[in-house]
């Protein structure tokens, strides 16, 4: 009789517990239409679901969104709807079941639209960004990553604009004034990673070793920028294939550049959006390149994507093994010099944070980027020592094919680990995992076991000044990362003819850069080898050698603007926006074209330009105090932009504006030129 009360309340604890969840979504076919004039999406998603045991309820995720009809297995059904998540009644029967929704949303968040409002014509985008954001603010779906659902995605798209989604495009079908793209996916994904873009977009195909399509868009008008910007995809994909030992896991693989996005990058299934300043051309290249944010999203598609955490404890299964991946595709490509010294940054950093007290473990789920990126990073990098290569490789392997397409824990992945290597892990998983401070030595003697000319490094830094002066240090070595070490730490303490010798005989571009980094005034003895850096094949070295002869010649000025006139420079337009507020300010230079350069650098400010510019812009407006009315309206446009950081620099340039009379009546002047948004923004920010 006991027995049989037990078993009696047993069983339903089994049935609706977290590992045997009644209802199971297997399918969605999503329907999406964009309105652009007022950035909503009109959508319908049909679901199919099994049910294994009886429960009352069923829950989607939906934020804010208006339902016209919710119908289970083709019959209209009541639902009830809290702008969180709609529910409706389960059905009684076990076994597959349909349910269809159809709805509206206007999402805050999630889905963001670009350049709708404004007359330049191709420039128009819309994409998403689910992680973080949460996919059900467009689509409902699932907040929780265990429930993974195998999407396929329409999208309707005005005809002039190409439209991307998860998957493999089957076909784009011709329905009114829309096109209808129509893509499927085969495996089952979690929701954060549903994604899809519009816009006007040419690509370019490859495949790789393995046949897997890779698509790369870019827009038309960055055609020339396309090898640069995407330099050793094949080599990146072909690289991560053979190193993880697993197979790419889905049809294909595209990479879309979207204008001011969120993030460096975002690794949605099949779908990566990244950010296009890192659309560049190939002198940006040396400074500012993706390769390393192009291998880590491809590694989020093993490392996230296949395998996917089961909640937030557990997120160093996501960014520390993408960014380590992406570091040993690096070393690939860029050499073991390299690979060391970025690690060694990167040691550096965290130590400095963790002797601050700022220490964080792997496994706190609100640890920061630093932490998950690169604290993780460096923990596969010691675990791969202690486990051993080949162990190493096994437990990566076993661990992706048993969890695939399903949710892991810390601990799946240390025990395939342990048991592909024979170790006991606690050691390491109390150290690295668990621990919040940086274990550094170990790190360091790791640095100086594997890399020479770090352990040359820290031999020379016990060095007195005599033979710092003597430049015994550079002669001796022929590691480029050491090079440009010595240079920025030992720089100043160097006399000038040394300094001119790397300027005039250094093939190492990056060397160069470093002397134009350290000098801070430059001497009259090396003004004409300084000025050859004007032309060097770095937009960096270019900025810094303009600004830094500029303001140590001032008789000069003229020329050394004349010499740098109409480079853009990096995306971030770094040599045109100097060049402008140091025009401005130079008063021989074309007074008579001094209007048209004030106009051009207030120009910047506006909504058309990418956030990063336009920070720049005001940054430099603010400074030489030449902002216009438009730019100040501007700013306060740029007070409400999704770019948090972009917001908050504008918001705390803004309210110090606000604090000196002569702003706050231009203010009051422009107010009534702003949009109602705007409006409100302002009145914010006056507390009215
Ligand atoms: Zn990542």
């Amino acid at each position: 009789m006991r027995q049989f009360y037990l078993l009696f309340f047993l069983v339903p604890i089994m049935i609706f517990g977290q590992d045997f969840p009644a209802v199971d979504f297997i399918s969605g076919d999503v329907s999406i239409t964009p309105d652009t004039i007022e950035k909503s999406i009109k959508g319908s998603v049909s679901y199919a679901f099994e049910m294994s045991a009886k429960t009352d309820s069923i829950f989607i995720d939906a934020i804010d969104m208006g339902f016209q009809k919710v119908a289970l297995n083709g019959k209209e059904v009541p639902y009830s709807n809290n702008r969180k998540q709609i529910a409706f009644q389960a059905p009684k029967s076990m076994g597959e079941h349909l349910l269809t929704l159809w709805y509206t949303s206007k999402p805050k968040q999630t889905v963001y639209f670009f350049g709708w409002d404004d007359q330049i014509k191709g420039n128009e985008q819309i994409w998403t960004q689910g992680q973080g954001k949460y996919t059900s603010h467009w689509l409902p779906s699932f907040d929780d990553m265990s429930e993974k659902i195998e999407f396929d995605f329409q999208i309707m798209a005005p005809k002039e604009y190409d439209a991307i989604a998860n998957g493999e495009l089957l076909e784009v079908v011709d329905k009114d004034s829309l096109n209808a793209w129509r893509f499927n996916m085969i495996k089952p994904m979690s929701s954060y990673l549903a994604a899809f873009a519009i816009g006007d977009f040419d690509k370019k195909t490859l495949k790789s070793a393995s046949g897997v399509p890779i698509e790369l868009y870019y827009e038309p008008k960055d055609s020339l920028k396309v090898e640069p910007t995407y330099r050793y995809m094949k080599e990146i994909f072909d690289f991560l294939e053979e190193e993880i030992e697993v197979p790419y896991p889905w049809q294909n693989y595209k990479q879309v550049p979207a204008q001011d996005f969120l993030y460096a990058g975002m690794e949605n299934t099949t779908l990566t959006i990244f950010s296009n300043t890192y659309v560049i051309d190939s002198v940006a290249f040396v400074d500012k390149n993706y390769v390393n944010v192009n291998a880590h999203e491809l590694a989020h598609q093993w490392f996230g994507n296949l395998v996917t955490e089961k909640s937030g404890e557990h997120h160093w299964l996501h960014e520390g093994f993408a960014t380590y991946y992406a570091y040993l595709t690096e070393k690939e490509l860029f050499g073991n010099d390299h690979y060391y010294w970025r690690l060694y940054d990167t040691a550096k950093t965290l130590n400095i944070l963790s002797e601050n007290g700022d220490g964080e473990a792997l496994t706190n789920p609100n640890a920061n980027s630093l932490t998950f990126y690169e604290k993780g990073a460096w923990a596969l990098v010691m675990l791969r020592e202690i486990a051993g290569e080949e162990a190493f490789k096994k437990g990566i392997r076993n661990y992706l094919e048993k969890f695939a397409f399903k949710n892991v824990t810390i601990a799946d992945f240390l025990s395939e680990v342990e048991s592909a290597s024979g170790k006991d892990l606690t050691g390491f998983r109390k150290e690295w995992l668990e621990g919040e401070e940086f274990p550094w030595q170990s790190t360091k003697a790791y640095l100086i076991r594997h890399a020479n000319s770090i352990k040359e490094y820290f031999e020379l830094k016990k060095a007195d000044g005599a033979t710092i002066k003597k430049m015994d240090w550079y002669a001796g070595t022929t590691s480029a990362a050491l090079k440009r070490q010595l240079i920025l730490t030992y720089g100043l303490k160097t006399p000038v003819k040394g300094l001119e010798s790397i300027l005039q005989k250094e093939k190492d571009l990056k060397a160069r850069q470093a002397v134009a980094q350290v000098i801070e005034s430059v001497p009259q003895e090396l003004k004409e080898v300084f000025a050859s850096l004007l032309e060097d094949e770095s937009y960096i070295t270019q900025e810094l050698a303009l600004f830094k002869l500029w303001t140590s010649f001032p008789s000069e000025r003229e020329n050394f603007l004349s010499q740098t006139n109409n480079v853009m420079g990096l995306p971030n337009k770094n040599i045109r926006l100097l060049w402008l507020t140091l025009a401005l300010v130079t008063p021989e230079i074309h007074p008579e074209k001094k209007k048209g350069y004030y106009e051009e650098l207030n120009g910047y400010t506006a909504p058309n330009h990418h956030f990063e510019v336009r920070q720049l812009a005001f940054e430099y407006l603010n400074h030489i105090n030449a902002m216009n009315n438009e730019a100040l309206a501007n700013l306060v446009e740029a007070a409400d932009h999704h770019v948090w950081q972009f917001k908050k620099f504008s918001r705390n340039l803004l309210r110090k504006l606000m604090t000196d009379e002569l702003f706050e009546k231009r203010l009051n002047a422009v107010y009534e030129t702003l949009t109602k948004e705007n409006k409100k923004i302002l009145d914010k920010l006056n507390n009215k």
